[in-house]
């Protein structure tokens, strides 16, 4: 589910009795919810500033409300608390970084799929994210420079995408080479299968507050990291793996990692100290909803 929310001081609207609603779209919407019978999206139309997004949240915390009355949020359970702090886990803010034919269309993947997949694609690394990448790294062919090569070697780095597996890649790579005379293997034991997602939960729910408290115009949203990170040996130990750096990238920053003049500004290092104190705070068992 999916929504934007205007906070104010005490937080998003979660009831029926917190907004002004036509009677007629607010009954329909309520017989719809008290039904358990919503539609898999809604589209709400109309001019900016009516508070279609305060409307939207009404509706997102009555379906997720645990004690819901006649289609209506409670406003006082888990999680309505959690609906009215933007910090639901099952509530993805993304709305209102998105023009409106995107939002259409992420909410009708049934039908568009095949456009979102191609404008994902348009970028290198909106392409990365969603395939398996290939990058030759290393080639070696003769040791002197009047020699013929009698053997030559390349090492071709992949960065599996979730959903694929390492025999999954080396069987599509001996697809492509069959015939050729080349030779596949696996190299030194580097090869590991991609991480698990982490999961959208409680968990989640706490990180998002924690970055909302340092950095309160942030959009907190998934995303896949896409180079392999030492976190993947943490794996054993917790699904609650979460990949989040609290600092400022932008296209050049992320062209400078592992290369040349890699850094951070001044300003996202004292940032940086910020969020993980704050993090601690937040987790000392106290905070924690
Ligand atoms: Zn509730």
């Amino acid at each position: 589910m999916t929504w934007s929310g205007e906070r104010g001081e005490r937080g998003a609207a979660v009831r029926w009795e917190e907004v002004i609603v036509h009677p007629r779209v607010a009954g329909a919407l309520r017989a719809a919810l008290a039904r358990q019978r919503m539609t898999h999206a809604l589209l709400l139309y109309g001019p900016e500033g009516v508070g279609r997004t305060t409307l939207a949240g009404v509706v997102a915390a009555a379906w997720l409300c645990d004690r819901p009355e006649r289609g209506g949020a409670c406003g006082q359970c888990p999680s309505c608390q959690a609906a009215r702090r933007g910090a639901h886990p099952d509530l993805l803010a993304v709305a209102p970084a998105m023009p409106l034919t995107a939002r259409i269309a992420l909410a009708n993947l049934w039908l568009f799929e095949p456009l979102v997949v191609r404008r994902l694609t348009a970028t290198p690394a909106g392409n990365a994210a969603l395939r398996t990448t290939i990058a030759p790294t290393m080639a070696e062919g003769s040791v002197k420079d009047n020699v013929l090569p009698q053997r030559a070697r390349i090492v071709v780095n992949f960065r599996i995408a979730p959903g694929d597996r390492v025999a999954t890649v080396l069987a599509h790579a001996q697809r492509a080479a069959a015939g050729t005379g080349v030779r596949l293997g696996i190299v030194n034991n580097f090869a590991s299968e991609p991480s698990a997602l982490a999961p959208q939960d409680t968990v989640f729910a706490w990180l998002t507050r924690t970055i909302r408290r340092v950095r309160p115009d942030a959009l907190v949203a998934p995303y896949l990291v896409l180079g392999a990170t030492d976190s993947r040996h943490y794996a054993g130990l917790t699904p609650h793996v979460y990949r989040f750096l609290p600092v400022t990238m932008t296209a050049e920053d992320l062209r400078r990692v592992h290369g040349t003049d890699e850094r951070i500004a001044v300003d996202d290092y004292a940032r940086m100290i910020r969020f993980y104190r704050q993090l601690i705070l937040d987790l000392d068992g106290t905070a924690v909803p």
